[in-house]
């Protein structure tokens, strides 16, 4: 196979973009789909002051790479979960990213969930008896918010890629959760009641690009999957989506942007007519309800723990 701009070797196939690229061309590519969704929905722009939440994994990191290469000043953030113990899970994916800050010399803000909010994942999973990623989704949304919204960032820069949106949508467009579909948008505005603009640059993005791109740019990012992933429901879906892609290339694409450009607005609307916010009366963040389900899961938390 040969590139399809130099007719170099490839390094990599796009099915879905009937496309082969060598290492170079294939960045180029990377840069121009972020380019292109960040200035399609209008997302943000350079002398704006940017914050990413960064994980550790593959995608935070080359999109902080790429944002970079594409002229922006991104700070990061990595929220210490607690999971795995010393030497688990956290603790190398938190290396992972300080490593890649340091090598770039960029910022990055680490929040320790146990010192600043005084639990961890798994300690809040065991205490609420709920799926770990649902208290760790809830979480990581709130502190990030939280840090963006405190520290005088405009936008909050996140990494979900295709395959994310994709599986998520699916996930709620099969239970008709109209709350959340109404909530799936690549920017979501900020609000007067604290929320910060949220933006997702790698929406065009699958997964497998992300991996590839780390790896052929010799970033060094968190290759084992999180432990308490179980009972996350997401993944069974993208794996049954990848099962369709292999079929018929393009079609998780199609999915989400067919959504995207065609629905999403009049979801979006009609999401906004019945919500009802309030601020919560502990932490002063819109919430739906008095007080906000993470001060809720931090009351219970010191109060069980
Ligand atoms: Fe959190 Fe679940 Fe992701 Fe683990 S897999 S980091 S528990 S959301
Ligand atoms: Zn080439
Ligand atoms: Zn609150």
């Amino acid at each position: 196979m040969k590139c399809r701009v130099c007719r170099e070797p490839a390094s990599i196939e796009i099915r879905r973009h009937h496309a082969v690229f060598c290492k170079e061309h294939f960045f180029d590519h990377m840069r121009r789909q972020v380019e292109r969704t960040i200035h399609d929905y209008r997302m943000m722009g350079p002398d704006q002051r940017l914050l990413l939440g960064v994980s550790g994994g593959k995608d935070s990191l080359a999109l902080w790479d790429i944002l970079t290469d594409l002229g922006y000043t991104v700070d990061g953030v990595y929220i210490e979960l607690g999971i795995g113990g010393e030497r688990g899970y956290s603790s190398s994916s938190r290396q992972l990213a300080e490593q890649f800050a340091k090598n770039r010399q960029l910022d990055l803000h680490v929040v320790d969930l146990a010192d600043e909010y005084g639990f961890t994942i798994p300690e809040a999973a065991k205490e609420t008896r709920r799926v770990a990623c649902s208290v760790c989704g809830l979480s990581k949304r709130y502190v990030l918010n939280r840090i963006a919204h405190d520290r005088g960032y405009e936008v909050l820069v996140m990494g979900h890629n295709l395959d994310d949106e994709a599986a998520t949508l699916m996930g709620n467009t099969l239970t008709w959760n109209m709350e959340y579909i109404g909530r799936q948008r690549p920017v979501l505005p900020a609000t007067d009641r604290g929320l910060v603009r949220k933006v997702k640059p790698l929406l065009r993005i699958a997964e497998r690009e992300t991996a590839a791109y780390c790896v052929l740019k010799g970033i060094d990012y968190e290759v084992d999957e999180c432990p308490l992933v179980g009972g996350n429901t997401g993944i069974r879906i993208k794996e049954w989506l990848n099962q369709m892609e292999a079929k018929r290339p393009g079609m998780k694409q199609q999915f989400l942007f067919g959504f995207l450009d065609r629905a999403s607005d009049q979801f979006a609307d009609a999401h906004q007519d019945e919500l009802e916010l309030s601020d919560c009366t502990s932490c002063g963040q819109a919430t739906t309800s008095g007080q906000c389900a993470f001060c809720r899961l931090q009351v219970r938390m010191s109060d069980g723990g």
